[in-house]
Order: structure tokens, then sequence, then C-alpha cells
């Protein structure tokens, strides 16, 4: 079936124009857009407090800008639920034990799930908007490694072009970290010195393709 060029095809050319994982820049946008209208449109969204409430709030990570958010009152209407259920544990001396994931966690997966679905039926052979999905990937920095472990997950065939580009990506990287390990030992300074700018900082950019959104 022919890709449709609709939302996700320009959100994916959006992100790949930008330096980094695409997936991780849509998955990061997208998920503050989607906190930011649960506390602004949905605080009274029954589905969501008990949500929330279920899984003991946000997790660490997407409860990092809480403090900095522009609504206070939703901010403490979600959290008055969340410290409820602690003081009533605390009193017990019992450690709150929570059935559900954050929901913004959950909403991330179903992004990314969406996201790779997309990419998996891009398949250029006979498809115009699969042709142009592929140029612009192709130009992308690529998926990160947590990223492209999930799309290999989620179906057994997968477009060729993206196995390959992706293949070599992490064989160059794997390769460009080798030779910036080699090159920073003793008495090695010249070579460090001739490598690359991008090469003599590739640590920076492993750091980012193994961590992921
Ligand atoms: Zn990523
Ligand atoms: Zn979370």
């Amino acid at each position: 079936m022919p890709l449709d060029k609709h939302i996700n095809f320009f959100e994916l050319e959006k992100a790949s124009a930008r330096p980094g994982c695409p997936l991780c820049t849509i998955v990061s946008d997208r998920c503050e857009r989607y906190l930011d209208n649960m506390l602004f449109e949905h605080i009274s969204d029954r589905a969501f407090r008990k949500a929330h409430r279920a899984a003991g709030g946000f997790c660490a990570f997407h409860s990092r800008n809480l403090e900095s958010f522009r609504d206070g009152l939703a901010v403490a209407i979600l959290g008055r639920d969340i410290l409820e259920d602690r003081v009533e544990s605390f009193t017990k001396r019992k450690i709150l034990k929570t059935k559900e994931r954050c929901p913004v966690c959950v909403e991330q997966d179903r992004i990314e799930q969406e996201y790779l679905g997309f990419l998996i039926k891009a398949e250029p052979a006979a498809d115009d908007v699969a042709r142009q999905l592929q140029d612009i990937v192709v130009k992308s920095s690529g998926l990160c490694a947590p990223h492209y472990g999930q799309l290999l997950e989620t179906a057994k065939k997968i477009p060729r072009w993206i196995l390959e580009f992706h293949e070599k990506k992490f064989a160059s990287l794997l390769e460009r970290t080798n030779r910036f390990i080699e090159c920073s030992a003793y008495g090695r300074e010249k070579d460090f010195a001739e490598l690359n700018p991008a090469d003599q900082v590739v640590w920076k950019e492993l750091a980012a393709n193994l961590r992921g959104s």
C-alpha cells in the first residue's frame, strides 16, 4: 500500500532537518505538547487524573520541568492526589506501590509505535512518497540506538534501505569511537590533533546515540 503524505511524513521531514535522532526530536516535542495540553485543557479529565494517580504521578524524567510550568494550579491539583496517597502510605510505614505507568511514558510508546510503523511501510520501489521519505531520512542523523533497536523489534520485514543506512551509520560510529580511543593514548597527541573536529568529540555523539530520548 503506498504511503500517505500526511502528518507523519511532514513531522519526519521537519525533525530530520534538525541534528540528532529524528524520532527523539518528534517524541520530545510531542510529549511536551501532550503534557502542556493535559495540564491546561484536561486537568478536570477524570480518566487522565485517574491514570496519573494510579501511576503515582509522572516519572522523574517527565516531571523534571513541572516547576517551570505556566499553570501552578494544575500542577498543584495533580500533585495533591499523589501527596495524599503518599501521606497515607507514610502513616502506615508502607512504600507506595503503583500499578500503572507514567501517562506521558504511555503516550511516548504510542507515538514511537506510530512513527516506526509509518517508517517500515516506506518501500520506495513503486512508491513516490516512500522515495521522498527515504531521501529525507538518509540525509538525517538517523535513529538513535534505542529507537533503531525498537524498530527492529516492530516487524520482521523492514525495508532494505533502512537496514543498510543504519548498519552503516553504527559501523562508522564504532569505527570513529575506536579511532578516538586509540588516538587519545599517551604519545598520540599528533594523531589526535589530525582528527577532524567532529571525530575529536565523537564521544558526545556516541553518548547521545546510546541514550536516545
Ligand atoms: Zn531516538
Ligand atoms: Zn514518563
